[in-house]
């Protein structure tokens, strides 16, 4: 969970997180439903109801989304699939799933059960509006009803990353048992619907309708199908390759005693490394980085590398049989170029991050 999320708590094990961002649409969507759409379909009412029918449908509205992104999680843990989070944004929430345990089938499933956990509610909603004799109960439950109807529909767009795009990757990849090039037609289908989408909002604007909430979420979705594509061939081409093909042995490192005067900086350049090992014979003790050795030499001369070097404890190391996405990911988080490839203590050689990334580049531009 990153910072701008909170925690909610565990439900059937799953943590739930809100994005920041929630609140502050919560309040937006009450505060449109008191002011505007329930004084229009229900005139008589006083501005007190108005607010808490809004208040009230706001957070229903939560639940249903909560709802939905739970029979996700929960399908995937009936698939042995290990759910992490849900994170809950303002018009719909994030599983966090362990995707490399997924074949076409689990993934189907998995994704047609939000869909069609939101039109089960739309259906629900829709008999409670037109069985219960209560006002307040028909005005929550139609509006409700109606939400949950679109949140299912628009879901099953067939646009990679949303569900639908999801379910029509599952059966593309079923069929061509190609996970990259399903992946590759979903996110392009994603892509051509957010382009219609925007055509159609600007349209709309043009002849005075409601164009610009159509406009603003085809932009949205142009860009998550285009970012969730880039990252999934990120893992799906890692994957694939393990570290100790793809280990840098023609790397610089120090040994433990340097004396920081010694070294030419200069020289250092052509290593491409923001950090370099520094060794006790073959076992890895540190790093350090380029930048603190050129500030040391230039103000204190004689220090010894052992002095300014940070301990292997405190960072990462890869191993061999570690595959490139593990690897990239801990040296994103990391926050340095490069990491370096340890077995059993001894240095091997060092990963750089950009490296791996135009390997992936090579890779993905093969398949289209
Ligand atoms: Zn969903």
């Amino acid at each position: 969970m990153d910072k701008s999320s909170i925690h909610l708590g565990k439900i059937f094990g799953v943590e739930v997180n809100l994005h920041f961002t929630w609140f502050l649409i919560v309040l937006l969507l009450a505060w449109s439903l008191a002011a505007s759409y329930f004084p229009v379909q229900y005139p008589d009412l006083t501005k007190i109801n108005y607010w808490v029918l809004g208040i009230i449908a706001a957070v229903l509205l939560f639940a249903s989304v909560l709802f939905h992104e739970m029979s996700h999680s929960l399908t995937a843990k009936y698939f042995n699939i290990k759910v992490d989070s849900i994170t809950l944004f303002f018009f719909g929430g994030v599983a966090q799933l362990k995707e490399d345990k997924f074949t076409p089938k689990k993934e189907f499933w998995v994704s047609i059960a939000g869909p069609i956990a939101s039109l089960s509610l739309a259906g629900i909603f829709f008999l409670v509006a037109y069985l219960v004799p209560s006002l307040y109960f028909e005005a929550i439950a139609s509006y409700l009803a109606r939400l949950n109807l679109i949140l299912g529909l628009f879901n099953l767009v067939p646009g990679f990353p949303l569900d639908g795009g999801r379910i029509f990757r599952a059966v593309l990849w079923q069929k061509t048992k190609n996970l990259q090039k399903a992946t590759y037609i979903a996110a392009e289908t994603g892509k051509a619907f957010a382009i219609f989408m925007i055509i159609f909002g600007i349209a709309g604007m043009l002849f005075g309708g409601m164009g610009l909430w159509y406009v603003l979420l085809g932009i949205f979705l142009y860009t998550l199908s285009k970012e969730t594509y880039k990252q999934t061939i990120l893992k799906i081409v890692l994957e694939k390759v393990k570290v100790k093909e793809v280990v840098n042995k023609k790397f610089k490192s120090f040994s433990l005693d340097t004396n920081i005067s010694r070294i030419n900086i200069k020289s250092l350049l052509k290593y491409q490394q923001d950090y370099f090992p520094v060794v006790k014979g073959k076992k890895i003790l540190g790093v350090v980085s380029y930048i603190k050795l050129t500030k040391f030499q230039q103000f204190v001369k004689t220090v010894k590398i052992q002095k300014i070097m940070i301990s292997i404890k405190k960072i990462k190391v890869l191993g061999l049989d570690e595959d490139c996405y593990s690897a990239v990911r801990k040296i994103m988080r990391q926050k340095m170029g490069v990491l370096p490839v340890v077995d059993k203590g001894n240095l091997i050689g060092i990963l750089n991050g950009n490296s791996l990334v135009s390997l992936m580049d090579l890779e993905s531009q093969k398949k289209k």
